[in-house]
């Protein structure tokens, strides 16, 4: 009979798949066996006892365990399979950035930013990364900051440079209606600096609301 104040640590204990501890689970789950072997009225009863109820016996035996430390392995968690996978996400991260770099992956004119800290902004996979986790609220508005930061959206330049049969100047009279243009030197919009950093960027989205969006359906499309 074992008096646990975890049922989730007595399960994990004789779960032998893969997990965290899965060294330990073993080292428990291969004693049982042979003890499980012996009598086939060997069997083990797992009692749920609340450790609010300050069960002294269950008290002592708590901190007896807690002061048992099993090393597994030549280092702590070094054959863990957190550890394991950590290695891999890591790794995983490492080649996303040093590829990200490369403007011929990311894309010729993918607009670069700064993380608050200055260093370049990078693909991450959690929430999504830091793109959609700013912007991916709002539909309309991802759809106008995408193709702003990748360079593909209908403006002047873009126009020119697939050479279509658009106006490429500007609605304040700049020859080249270019990104830099619209974000920082157009006198038709709204803005206090050249974007730095994705807030930035959420701000003149604010303050011009139809900027890098289509102004009417493109032929062809209803
Ligand atoms: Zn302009």
């Amino acid at each position: 009979m074992v008096f646990t104040d975890s049922m989730g640590s007595a399960h994990r204990a004789v779960d032998p798949s893969m997990h965290s501890g899965q060294a330990f689970s073993l080292s428990v789950c291969r004693a049982l066996q042979e003890w499980f072997e012996v009598d086939d009225l060997c069997c083990i009863t797992f009692i749920y006892v609340s450790s609010a109820l300050w069960w002294d016996i269950h008290g002592e035996a708590h901190r007896y365990v807690t002061e048992l430390k099993v090393r597994v392995g030549r280092r702590k968690t070094d054959n863990s399979i957190d550890t394991l996978r950590s290695q891999a996400v890591h790794s995983v991260l490492d080649s996303w950035s040093s590829t990200f770099k490369d403007p011929t992956y990311r894309g010729s004119e993918f607009l670069e930013l700064q993380q608050p800290d200055g260093r370049p902004l990078q693909p991450l996979y959690l929430n999504g990364g830091p793109w959609l986790s700013c912007f991916g609220h709002s539909i309309t508005e991802f759809a106008r900051v995408c193709p702003c930061i990748t360079g593909h959206t209908p403006i002047g330049a873009y126009y020119h440079r697939f050479k279509i049969n658009e106006p490429h100047g500007c609605t304040c009279g700049a020859a080249l209606q270019s990104r830099q243009h619209l974000l920082f030197r157009c006198h038709d919009r709204y803005s206090v600096h050249y974007p730095r950093f994705l807030g930035d960027i959420a701000s003149f989205m604010k303050y011009n609301p139809t900027v890098f969006g289509f102004n009417r359906d493109p032929s062809g499309v209803r």
